[in-house]
């Protein structure tokens, strides 16, 4: 039986990030994962590289570049006539991005020497881990043995009864990152991140798409003032969203779905060629044989963890989408991680209050920490700046003026609480405002710094410096 310091059981941004970490840190190391591609092979990266942030930012990259093309080089002076679509092409270039990205986790593996156990994992007890290989590793059933075990199990796709997925007409988030061609009616139930983003690929691509949301409020996670630019926006985009709109039930013949929904106006029924179920994900603790052994799970069925990602048994580990916290890869990664350190006997790190969040749609919108409403539910004191991209010479320079950037700070110790940003490349920009709360950096300090002229960045400069009422462009 083979025996390893550390067993993790997940491949994806949590489990192979805390596989790299603990093989860096001198730990034997192994790492279980059952996630076939396509053609039954094992392939690394889980959710986050096979169907979830990477295929859909190439999808979202793609499609961006044919509405630009078609739509706004006029503009520019540059004639582009006949732009055609080849959606088979631009499926296959996100095929061959998933392929590259996730054989070079398995080159880090090697690299690395964690090894790679293709296999279903099943806990036997704390210290002992079934193995049973899978698709083209198909084989006999193996036992391992760990002194720690790291769970990454992720997520799977949540199932309402009211529309069940199919795989034809009506599909999950991965149905929708592989459509052969784009459809005429496209539904969406959920506005979520995942909805929003996977609609304005097909959005951008031809498709007349409808999304149900049953909240009355759009996107309720961000700041309201930035949720309110960024519906209108992608109203504008085309995006039929219909907010207070709960599905109910759903049919479909060979050629088309007929949605119910519980709308403002009473039943209402919706058709599309295509349906697309993004209601949400839930921990998958599928036959992993976790209660069996004696984990705590919470209420909502993630595995129960203390601050530190320690479950009910010493030393058993979960992180990532399958624990507390939001489904986020670079939080799971994280997680992964500051475990890692932990079991290697380090002091580690893992700030909870300042974990970015972005929503990849065109504007793109990203935030860090607390929101307007939050603050006010909270009765904190707080001063806020804004500016608008409108303002902004660099966004006139891309033709990019939609949107803004919003700072909010204490109003006693002008320490940065939240930043909230709808505009363009928002998500790298979040970035010098995450760096800055990890810093505790206040606005004045963002005020002071020099931000290079021009650049979509000295919005964020000018937002600090509205903190007190001193922005230069507006
Ligand atoms: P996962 O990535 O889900 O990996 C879990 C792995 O564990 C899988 O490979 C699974 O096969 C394996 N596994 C499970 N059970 C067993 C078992 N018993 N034995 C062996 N192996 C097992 N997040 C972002 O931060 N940015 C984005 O832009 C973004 N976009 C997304 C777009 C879509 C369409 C989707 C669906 C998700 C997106 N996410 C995004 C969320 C992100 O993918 C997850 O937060 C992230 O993958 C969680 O990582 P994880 O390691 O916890 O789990
Ligand atoms: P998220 O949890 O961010 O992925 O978003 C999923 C969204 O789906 C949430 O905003 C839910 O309100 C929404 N949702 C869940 N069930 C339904 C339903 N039956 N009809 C319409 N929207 C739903």
């Amino acid at each position: 039986m083979k025996e390893f310091d550390v067993v993790v059981i997940g491949a994806g941004p949590g489990g192979y990030v805390a596989a790299i970490r603990c093989a860096q840190l001198g730990l034997s190391v192994a790492c279980i994962d059952g996630w076939l591609n396509p053609e039954g092979n094992p392939v690394l990266g889980g959710t986050c590289l096979n169907v979830g942030c990477i295929p859909s930012k190439a999808l979202l990259d793609s499609s961006h570049y044919y509405l630009h093309v078609k739509q706004d080089l006029a503009e520019h002076g540059i004639n582009a006539p006949g732009v055609s679509l080849d959606v088979n092409k631009m499926i296959n270039r996100k095929n061959k991005i998933v392929a590259t990205l996730t054989q070079g986790i398995a080159g880090l593996f090697k690299k690395n020497k964690v090894e790679w156990l293709p296999g279903k994992a099943r806990l036997i007890n704390d210290k002992q881990i079934e193995v049973t290989p899978v698709g083209t590793a198909a084989g006999e059933k193996y036992t391992v043995t760990a002194r720690h075990i790291i769970i990454a199990t992720g997520s799977v796709p949540m199932n309402i009864p009211a529309a069940r997925v199919d795989n034809a007409l009506v599909v999950d988030s991965t149905g929708a990152l592989a459509f052969t061609d784009v459809p005429t009616r496209l539904g969406i139930i959920g506005a979520g991140v995942i909805g929003l983003e996977l609609g304005s690929v097909w959005n951008r691509l031809g498709a007349k798409v409808t999304i149900l949301e049953a909240l009355d409020d759009f996107l309720v996670a961000a700041d309201r003032q930035i949720a309110g630019e960024a519906e209108k926006i992608l109203r504008k985009q085309g995006l039929d969203i219909k907010l207070g709109a709960r599905v109910t039930g759903c049919g479909s013949n060979n050629r088309e779905v007929t949605v119910t929904f519980e709308g403002k106006e009473g039943k209402q029924q919706l058709v599309v060629d295509k349906l697309i179920v993004a209601v949400g994900r839930k921990p998958n603790t599928e036959g992993l044989g976790a209660t069996e052994i004696g984990l705590t799970l919470d209420e909502r069925s993630f595995i129960k963890v203390n601050a530190v990602c320690q479950t009910n048994i010493a030393n058993i580990y979960a992180i990532g989408d399958v624990v507390r916290g939001p489904m986020l890869a670079h939080k799971a990664s994280e997680e992964g991680v500051a475990v890692a350190e932990r079991i290697a006997g380090k002091s580690a790190h893992m700030n909870y209050a300042v974990i970015p969040w972005v929503v990849y749609t065109w504007p793109e919108i990203a935030w860090v920490g607390k929101t307007e409403q939050e603050l006010k539910q909270a009765n904190i004191a707080y001063k806020s700046g804004a500016f608008p991209f409108a303002a902004s010479g660099r966004a006139h320079a891309m033709g990019e003026t939609g949107g803004l950037v919003k700072m909010l700070s204490d109003a006693k110790t002008d320490r940065i609480l939240g930043v909230h940003i709808l505009g363009p490349a928002a998500s790298e920009l979040i970035g010098e405002a995450v760096l800055a709360m990890e810093f505790e950096g206040s606005a004045e300090d963002i005020a002071r710094t020099i931000h290079a002229h021009p650049t979509l960045a000295e919005a964020l400069h000018e937002a600090a410096l509205g903190v007190d009422k001193r922005t230069i462009h507006i």
